[in-house]
């Protein structure tokens, strides 16, 4: 069965009412949109392997912590590209590796025109950015791309998604855990998620 999370979390849930808001202007809605990429990531990373390190406390030696696992980050551009710094403050060590791909609007199919992956998959875990799972179609083409790169774990990231790229990821990938803040009504006929919040790159850029 795929894993499907959507958070309930009281300060998931406020921060995504303030985002939806027509009211909420370009400034306010990255800040919300860096918030809560960093509440979401702590619960996509709460099974991340863990190694153990010696080190020293003003007071003693003692064995800690420190993760185990090389991790990817995937932005969507251009929507995506909002989530990547939040998520670099709380894993600095992430590299990023940005995947270019729009919705052609007459086809609503996914057309790649930038792919700025390495030529190794020398990573333990990918994490697919985008703010918005509308019909799937690009989260599913960028799994797509990093499976025939050679990435063998990857989750996808995102805020609000249709039940439709729900099912349309999870089909095409059932491996891949989906991670959101919710799941909407419905797909309009123009593709965009209802109720949503518009289109997630007009909102961050101030291009709408
Ligand atoms: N992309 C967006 O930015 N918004 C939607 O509602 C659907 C896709």
């Amino acid at each position: 069965m795929p894993e499907v999370h959507v958070s309930p979390h009281p300060l998931v849930q406020h921060k995504l009412t303030l985002l939806r808001r027509t009211a909420t202007e370009p400034k306010k809605f990255r800040e919300l949109v860096r918030e809560l990429s960093q509440l979401l990531l702590y619960e996509a990373t709460l099974d991340l392997p863990l190694n153990p390190i010696a080190i020293e406390t003003p007071l003693a030696p003692h064995m800690g912590h420190e993760i185990g696992a090389r991790i990817g980050l995937v932005p969507i551009l251009r929507a995506g590209l909002g989530m990547v710094d939040p998520i670099l403050d709380l894993i600095p060590t992430a590299r990023v590796w940005h995947l270019g791909l729009y919705r052609d609007h007459a086809t609503l199919e996914p057309v790649t025109y930038y792919n700025k992956l390495p030529p190794e998959a020398n990573i333990d875990l990918c994490l697919v950015l985008d703010p918005m799972l509308a019909t799937g179609g690009s989260a599913t083409a960028a799994v797509n791309i990093l499976k025939e790169w050679g990435a063998r774990r990857i989750k996808f990231l995102g805020l609000i998604a249709a039940p439709e790229g729900v099912a349309a990821l999870s089909t095409a990938h059932p491996d891949v855990p989906i991670y959101l803040a919710a799941i909407d009504d419905h797909l309009n006929q123009i593709g965009y998620i209802v109720p949503g919040l518009g289109d997630a790159g007009d909102r961050q850029f101030g291009t709408g």
